[in-house]
């Protein structure tokens, strides 16, 4: 297994790879099981395969998300199979990916969801392998629901573990936003992060993030409908996968038997019209939060404000 470094290639090197006839390209994806990658090189046709590990220690934009954590070389060194001959790596960052798709012009490019943040028909990279026309292959990093079920599981119990904030313990609204900054490595939505605090007096009741529905590791497994439907930021159409943070509030809300009068809620993203129509039913009454929504503010002020609820925003 021949492994190149994209930093340290010569024009010439480049040159020399680009000539690999109808390579196939797998742009720096997520941790996947040896069986999986197995998988995914036998269903590629017999030309040969250039295998991207990400040089970041994080996918950038999903910092200390373990469930998006990168797959490194050390991984393929694992390969038994007769499909790692026909392999070479390319260790690179992901911020070089479109000047990779863009010299050495792979006839088929395969992202593996998951692998970055936001939605691929936002970034360079995706644009630029169909500025090629490169096949574009969109592939889960699971051999199965079962495998994706247990490997969210996983997870989900490490987070669980952990103690973001102390019920005891009243905190100032730029702690709170710091604690929010830090939920957001909980959702498994590589979309976006929402996230949400329930605070009354300066203590923490409960905290939320954006949950994908039905169950945490399903868009990595099946695909992000936003992707496939290629929708634009401004679309008023509902194509998340997710249980808004404001619904899972509601919910925590309602198991926890906590009481929302005299409460507010934090939010690191403004309410999405239809959340923002669901709080303004609720009795919360003030309403902190840091970014404007993609959808705009315009329909959740109205009705929040009409509904008493006291909105502020706060400039981190
Ligand atoms: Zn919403």
């Amino acid at each position: 297994m021949t492994t190149y470094d994209w930093n340290k290639l010569s024009d010439k090197d480049k040159k020399n790879l680009a000539a690999l006839k109808k390579v196939t390209f797998i742009a720096g994806p997520v941790l996947m099981g040896t069986k999986r990658i197995d998988q995914i090189l036998t269903n590629l046709s017999d030309s040969a395969v250039l295998f991207g590990c990400l040089k970041d220690e994080w996918i950038p934009g999903l910092e200390g998300f373990l469930q998006f954590a990168p797959l490194k070389v050390e991984k393929l060194n694992k390969l038994k199979s007769r499909e790692a001959e026909k392999l070479a790596v390319l260790n690179h960052f992901q911020k070089d990916l479109k000047y990779i798709i863009r010299e050495l012009k792979p006839k088929i490019v395969v992202f593996i969801n998951g692998s970055w943040f936001q939605q691929i028909h936002y970034r360079k990279e995706f644009w630029e392998a169909v500025n090629i026309a490169a096949k574009i292959r969109l592939e889960t990093p699971f051999t199965s629901e079962y495998e994706a079920k247990r490997f969210a599981k996983k997870i989900e119990a490490i987070y669980e573990a952990e103690k973001l904030y102390s019920k005891s313990k009243k905190y100032s609204d730029k702690e709170i936003f710091q604690i929010l900054e830090k939920k957001r490595r909980h959702s498994w939505d590589w979309c976006g992060q929402p996230t949400a605090a329930l605070v009354r007096n300066g203590r923490i009741l409960a905290l939320t993030h954006n949950r994908v529905m039905p169950y945490q590791a399903f868009q990595m497994h099946e695909g992000s409908i936003r992707e496939k439907l290629q929708v634009p930021a401004q679309e008023m159409i509902e194509t998340h996968l997710t249980n808004h943070a404001e619904v899972e509030m509601l919910e925590v809300a309602r198991r926890g038997k906590i009481r929302l009068e005299n409460t507010s809620l934090y939010m690191n993203i403004f309410p999405c019209p239809v959340c923002a129509k669901m709080l303004a039913r609720t009795p919360i009454k003030r309403i902190v939060y840091e970014q404007d929504h993609n959808l705009g503010n315009t329909i959740g002020y109205k009705v929040l404000e009409a509904s008493g609820v006291k909105i502020r925003r706060v400039v981190a």
